[in-house]
Parts: structure tokens; sequence; C-alpha cells
């Protein structure tokens, strides 16, 4: 029986260390679980640097991490579905299945949802990061042994981008632009390439993003930091993701696309009011779409990986010990020479 875990804690703004923590006895209902592998987020990283991301306050120490796999290693009593020894792929929503939202099958916004290393909630719900975890059965995927536990971390990030793709409706022969070349744009830009769309372009402020994402298939990139001329001239499209959460992002992506065209608001905004060109919605008919978490994706994102569909090991630039994960996510958060930072055991 395990008692202690060592958990990646956040205390404050860049206060981030490892911590023990005592395990309660595992609850009726719960597995625990063994740590695999961990995504870094950039939620992860927004809460590392301002202890919030968006409209999410820590105000409690925060164990983060939400993109995990691991080995299941004790099961509480009534716990049915998964057995010792599963290695799985772990699901960090707990759905409730019976507010309006879970009966009209967007279990994303369930009224009641438990959502691992989030501060959305208080008091706050821990994060994966941890040497040991607990779960229900319900968050645990079983992946196949050719599976890796960094490749099943990332099940999650795909399930995102996953439904940023079916948010946007139909995308096939489309031309699609796409804001923020981080893990969550390239996953999309995979997700979207697996729905059929026709071109991608990809907009960061960055040169080395940019690079990787044009090694993973973009059709063009621009770097915005150099001016909009270029994207100016490749517009209009018929689809806009806007992934790096910035307004500046979202006001591009309404100014890029066509009359009728579709915005998706993936990435995480600043909190409060910003400052966006609206009238353009109105007067282009744009549909601007949230998109947020994910429901049934995250069964598919696993499928996708195990089957070889989405290599999401493409993005991964450093594995890191989670013993060290305070020095990961600082190494995470140079975006000249990460994209994609994992955790291992
Ligand atoms: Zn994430
Ligand atoms: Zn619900």
């Amino acid at each position: 029986m395990t008692s202690i875990a060592l958990a990646a804690t956040l205390f404050g703004p860049e206060d981030l260390r490892m911590v023990e923590r005592p395990l309660d006895p595992l609850a009726s209902g719960m597995v625990r679980i063994r740590f695999g592998a961990g995504g870094i987020c950039g939620s992860d990283m927004h809460y590392y640097r301002h202890a919030r991301t968006g409209d999410f306050v820590v105000t409690s120490p925060l164990v983060l991490g939400h993109e995990i796999a691991g080995e299941v290693i004790e099961i509480g009593s009534s716990a049915a579905g998964v057995k010792i020894g599963d290695r799985v792929a772990v699901n960090p929503s707990r759905w409730c299945g019976h507010c309006k939202p879970c009966l009209e099958g967007r279990a994303n916004l369930c009224e009641n949802i438990f959502f691992m290393g989030s501060a959305s909630k208080t008091p706050h719900m821990q994060g994966g990061f941890a040497s040991h975890f607990d779960a229900i059965p319900a968050q645990c995927v079983k992946i196949p042994d050719h599976v890796t536990y960094q490749a099943a971390a990332l099940a999650e990030p795909l399930a995102v981008c996953l439904h940023a793709v079916a948010r946007a409706g139909d995308v096939k022969g489309k031309r699609a632009v796409l804001f923020g070349a981080g893990p969550i744009g390239l996953l999309t830009m995979l997700a979207a390439r697996r729905a059929g769309i026709a071109e991608v372009t990809v907009v960061d402020i960055a040169a080395a993003p940019l690079a990787f994402a044009t090694r993973l298939g973009a059709n063009h990139v621009v770097d915005i930091s150099a001016g909009d001329n270029a994207l100016k001239a490749a517009q209009p499209f018929d689809v806009a993701f806007e992934v790096s959460g910035t307004a500046a992002g979202l006001a591009s992506a309404i100014a890029a696309v066509r009359r009728g065209g579709v915005v998706v608001q993936v990435g995480n905004l600043p909190g409060g009011q910003i400052p966006v060109p609206a009238n353009a919605v109105m007067a282009k008919e744009i549909d601007l779409k949230g998109s947020f978490r994910f429901g049934a994706e995250f069964m598919t994102a696993v499928e996708l990986i195990a089957d070889g569909s989405v290599d999401v090991l493409a993005l991964v630039t450093a594995e890191r010990p989670l013993s060290v994960a305070p020095d990961a996510v600082r190494l995470a958060l140079d975006r000249s020479q990460s994209v994609k930072v994992v955790l291992t055991a």
C-alpha cells in the first residue's frame, strides 16, 4: 500500500515544488494509479507563471497535471472495469451524467465536473503530476502494450483538438488558418487534416514553432511578428482556429475569415474583457464558436494514437523525470527550444 505521493504542487506564481502528500486510504469506487507519464500543457505553464489561467485563480496549493497515463496498482471496493496492472490513459474529467449539458451529450460542459489539476473550483481539483493519484474506472482507458505512457498522456491534448475540429463543422476541402503554433495548434492541424481539410496556414509570432509546424506538414506559415502583409495576402479563409489565447489572435481570426466563415476559439483568453472587432462578427455573419476541453473525443484520441493514425510523439521535444517537474515546466516555457515537454516516471 502506498501512503505517500510526491506531487508537483503550485503554491503561488513561479513557486512550484515537489512535495510529499499523504494519500488517504483508497475510497470506495476509486482506483489508485502509479504515474507513468504526463504532458506539460499551456495551462500548467499559465498556472506556473501567474498562479492563474484565464478566469481560474489558484487560491490554495494546487497539484498540476491533467495529461496523464499510468498503471493501476490498487482497486477500491466496488470499482469495476479495470484490474491491477492495467496500463491506462487517464481522462482528467469526471462528469456527473445527470445535469442538463451531460444529458444533452455535451459532458465537457458538465455543471458538476471534476477536472484534474484545475483551479476552476474551490477547493481546487488536484492534478496528476504526482507519483500516485486516484481516479474512477470511467476515467481509465486501457492502452495496448505497444503504446508508451508518453504517447498515452497526449491523448488528452489530442482530444481537445479533435473537439475543436468538430466544433468547426464539416471542414472537408476547406482552407483553414490557425493562430498559435504550440502543441494544441499543431495537434489541431493534424486533427483537421484527418477530417479532410484542404489547406492549413499556421500563424505565430515566433520562428521556432513555425519551423516545427512546417515539418509537421503546414501548407504555409506566417510569422506575424514581421507584420501581417503575408497573412492579408492569403485571406480570406473558410475557417480560423484561434489557439494562441490572445486578443490579437482573435482579432486576426475574425479579420481573416470570409463572409459566412467560422472562427473557433480554442485558446484560453485572458480573463475579463478584451478588445476585439466584434462588429465584423455581425457584418460577415461569422459563426464564432467556443471549444472547451472534450467529451467522447478522449476515447477516439486513444484509438487514433494506438492505431498509429496520429503520431503525437512527433511533438515531444524533451522528456524529464517527474522528480524535476519544476525545471521541466521552465524548459517548456522556452518556446525557442520546446514544443511539448513530457514528464516520465
Ligand atoms: Zn491541457
Ligand atoms: Zn453533468
